[in-house]
């Protein structure tokens, strides 16, 4: 589900997502991926029920402006290409994220955070908003307070609040960056709470509210996720993975990925790792292509250790789409035509 304030060409990424690639086109793949997702970190403070980040066993580390240096000057010789700051952890934890847009903008590379907005501050916004970030995500879970706390452990609903609001303030007028709010809810929550009334307040000191359906596959085995697991997995079917057509994953140490889901790294689910690979090598190389023919033009999931607890470009949109949530006063964008396009290939499904 998801809804604009000003429309879908407000977006500054509706290039991509109106795309014919994205919404049709993405076999075979175009020259160099759409999104690089790029982890400035994998800390974090919160320990959130969903999050494969609790599974990991990675060194905790941060990503070094020298190698985010080479990756932007790559992603320069790519126009349309664009960084989505997130991973396993949270950006606002990186000491020098305000350099780190800057020197991505400066390489002509647009640029979204993704943030769980518990840590902001006045100055690190400001220099942000000046160096025009094209968008800021942030992150709720659940439909309301109650069950943003029971979701996200460690995480304060009035602080994400208060800085969702400073973040509006000090934009001003400016249209830049654009700012929006995603949730997701267990199946039981939205029995419980309106996702009408979620859109409603917050849409306006947001640009876009995006709702959708927790992923709790990726940390089935965990005890405190199982009572939740036959209801959230209702329906679920097996799709073709988009993902490896549309975008690259590449971790805080430089480890290229196919895609974002895996807490580990493991061998099998990465290409090699920048600089000694360049990301045209790993996006044409032939690890990646043998996983678009595994997993992306066949359904051969159960043969990836990461892939067989993937249930993404499934049924799962049609819990929102039979909701009765009437449109918005400023009109809603509904799925797009395919899997594509009803999932942006977004971090944010497993990955606050
Ligand atoms: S884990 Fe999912 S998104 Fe990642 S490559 Fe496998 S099927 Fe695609």
């Amino acid at each position: 589900m998801l809804t604009y304030l000003n429309g879908p060409e407000s977006d500054p990424f509706n290039y991509i997502y109106s795309s014919d690639e994205w919404l049709y086109g993405y076999d075979p793949p175009r020259p160099f991926p759409f999104w690089v997702n790029l982890e400035p970190t994998n800390h974090c403070q919160l320990d959130c029920l969903f999050c494969s980040r609790q599974k990991s066993t990675r060194r905790l580390g941060f990503l070094d402006l020298d190698l985010a240096r080479a990756i932007f000057g790559e992603m320069s010789l790519w126009p349309g290409s664009a960084v989505r700051l997130a991973g396993w952890g949270e950006p606002f934890l990186h000491p020098k994220l305000p350099s780190l847009c800057a020197m991505a903008k400066e390489a002509g590379v647009a640029v979204k955070i993704y943030t769980n907005g518990q840590k902001m501050d006045r100055r690190t916004l400001s220099a942000l908003i000046d160096s025009e970030v094209d968008e800021i995500q942030f992150s709720f879970q659940g439909l309301n307070e109650k069950q943003y706390h029971f979701n996200r452990v460690g995480g304060r609903h009035a602080r994400l609040a208060q800085n969702i609001e400073l973040a509006h303030d000090l934009r001003g007028r400016r249209p830049r960056p654009f700012l929006s709010a995603l949730t997701s809810v267990l199946a039981d929550e939205l029995a419980q709470a309106s996702p009408q009334a979620f859109c409603d307040r917050w849409l306006g000191l947001v640009d876009k509210v995006a709702i959708d359906l927790t992923n709790l596959n990726f940390v089935s085995d965990l005890p405190r996720v199982q009572p939740f697991l036959p209801r959230q997995s209702e329906g679920l079917r097996r799709g073709r993975c988009v993902d490896v057509f549309l975008a690259l994953e590449v971790k805080y140490d430089g480890t290229i990925e196919f895609c974002g889901q895996d807490a580990n790294s493991r061998p099998e689910h990465t290409a090699g790792r920048f600089p000694a690979l360049s990301l045209k090598e790993a996006w044409d190389g032939e690890p990646l292509a043998a996983q678009r023919d595994r997993v992306g033009r066949a359904l051969g999931h159960e043969s990836s250790p990461v892939c067989r607890n993937c249930y993404h470009n499934t049924n799962k949109y049609d819990l929102f789409k039979n909701l009765s949530a009437g449109p918005s006063p400023a009109g809603q964008s509904p799925a797009g035509p395919n899997p594509a396009g009803s999932n942006p290939t977004d971090p944010e499904g497993t990955n606050p």
